[in-house]
């Protein structure tokens, strides 16, 4: 099993990966005119503009697109697939907002309400201790906890389990527990961090346009808040992971338009690592008049996010959400990380998901190795990686392979 190391910043990108799209890219006249100049910006590391998106989504051949974003995805990880061990810890479900689209809050006096105390918390990892090495954990807007109160429980949490990174809070979280301790969100963060937060997982995003946003989340943090909270995290020090739901009310355009958003943030600031783009799942809400995303949909929107997002590393198949087959299909639009073994997860849950939680490394990696990716355990930050060899694959119950067919 070979292991190496990255740097933050390029977190596991190969160094050549603009001379590699230009060998991996069929030649330009193989694709119809409207994307040939498409093809010519990705050749040249040129950004591709937000009329160009639109394009993108609206070609009628996704496969077209697909084979962009995979040559896009090969020319920086090859073959290799990403994934971590980790487990989601909600501390807890009770918030101040009700965004639409939420199945996960409750309000104080619900019977199903709870605030985990840090004991309760640090329980909760005990079982995983030895499997995991990150601890993913975002939750409501608690009303009276603060900063001393975030301060003690990552402390304590950092100090019952050095090993573990501790990835928390989203943006909407971040804005609250800074007016909740009336300090600003920059110096928040960096007492967060101090007290051993890691980094932050990049929730909260939504759709970045405010007309959406009024109503699908009223009152959470605006589009300018949520880039400038990543941007303060990244002056802080540490790396953030970028999200986009969709499939609520939003437009194409309105969707292209967010990730040209991120995208101007991430050539100012170089600090996100990931991109994790999901649908809405409407179970337990209150948005009857969403879309809702096909599963070509969900495909086409990682593809183009590979191909819009040129400067974020990683664009994830966040199974949590699309579920294991629809992940797998995205490994082939674009996507390198398959999200993690996940001990444990609510929020999707509470909205209809029914992925599987709490696989072992050889269930994970089995999705990767079916579809023909070479799964690399990494850490949080993308800074440690170890493949897995078909030595190490666990083949499971395999079809019968016949030699009589046609006998
Ligand atoms: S999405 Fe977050 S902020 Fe909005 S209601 Fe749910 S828990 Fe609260």
């Amino acid at each position: 099993m070979k292991s190496w190391a990255s740097d933050i910043s390029s977190c596991g990108v190969n160094e050549d990966w603009l001379v590699r799209i230009d060998e991996l890219l069929p030649p330009s006249d193989y694709f119809e005119p409207v994307l040939r100049e498409i093809v010519e910006s990705l050749r040249s590391g040129k950004h591709i503009t937000l009329e160009q998106g639109v394009e993108l989504w609206n070609y009628p051949n996704l496969s077209a697109v697909a084979t962009l974003a995979t040559a896009c995805k090969q020319a920086r990880f090859g073959d290799q697939v990403f994934f971590n061990s980790n487990l989601h810890v909600n501390q807890t479900n009770i918030c101040t907002l009700a965004c639409k689209f939420c199945a996960f809050r409750r309000g104080p006096r619900a019977k199903d309400a709870y605030a985990l105390s840090i004991d309760e918390f640090i329980e909760r990892i005990r079982p995983y201790e030895t499997m995991i090495d990150e601890v993913h954990t975002v939750g409501g807007l608690h009303p009276e906890w603060d900063v001393d109160y975030y301060e003690s429980l990552f402390s304590r949490v950092k100090n019952a389990y050095p090993h573990i990174h501790i990835k928390s809070l989203s943006a909407v979280e971040v804005k609250h527990i800074a007016e909740v301790s009336g300090i600003s969100t920059y110096a928040l963060l960096s007492r967060l961090n101090k007290s051993g937060l890691d980094s932050l997982p990049g929730g909260g995003a939504e759709i970045l346009d405010d007309d959406v946003r009024n109503v699908i989340c009223n009152g959470k943090e605006s589009s300018d808040e949520y880039i400038s909270i990543h941007r303060d995290a990244h002056s802080v020090g540490m790396p953030t992971n970028c999200t986009m739901l969709f499939g609520t009310i939003e437009s194409v355009e309105q969707r292209i338009a967010h990730l040209c958003k991120l995208r101007a943030l991430q050539d100012e600031t170089g600090g996100f690592q990931c991109f994790v783009p999901y649908p809405y799942l409407p179970d337990n809400s209150r948005l009857p008049e969403a879309q809702l995303a096909s599963g070509s949909e969900v495909l086409r929107m990682i593809a183009i996010s590979r191909l819009m997002l040129d400067n974020i590393p990683h664009i994830k198949a966040y199974r949590m959400n699309i579920g294991d087959r629809l992940s797998e299909l995205a490994l082939h639009h674009g996507a390198d990380d398959f999200d993690g073994t996940v001990g444990h997860e609510e929020i999707m849950h509470e909205a209809g998901s029914d992925s599987i939680v709490g696989y072992s490394k050889s269930e994970l990696t089995k999705f990767i190795f079916e579809a023909k990716g070479m799964p690399v355990q990494r850490n949080s930050n993308y800074t440690k990686f170890r493949r897995f060899d078909d030595d190490d694959r666990d083949m499971g119950i395999r079809l019968p392979v016949t030699s009589s067919v046609g006998e």
